[in-house]
């Protein structure tokens, strides 16, 4: 689905978990690491997934994990049902 993803051809499973030096966006079969720009995501949802990231750690954990559920519904609201997102909740 996506192109140079990962070696993964047929998944459309993927997870949303926060990290500092990677987009949050991975493969939820091999765990690849995936760009945001590959996802057709509105510019102001990028955008949120971009901050999110930036308050890692910076932020109460209960407030981040909020936040991520509330990014993953809306990623899955402009992506649509060829995607498959999961949030994974930080501890
Ligand atoms: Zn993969």
């Amino acid at each position: 689905m996506l192109k140079d993803a990962c070696k993964c051809e047929f998944t459309n499973s993927y997870k949303l978990e926060a990290d500092f030096v990677a987009d949050p966006i991975w493969c939820n079969v091999c765990g690849w690491n995936l760009d945001i720009d590959d996802f057709p995501l509105t510019d102001n949802l990028k955008d949120e997934l971009y901050q999110w990231t930036k308050q890692y750690k910076k932020i109460p954990i209960n407030e981040h994990n909020a936040i991520g559920q509330n990014l993953a519904g809306k990623m899955r609201e402009e992506l649509g049902s060829d995607y498959k997102i999961v949030f994974i909740t930080d501890k």
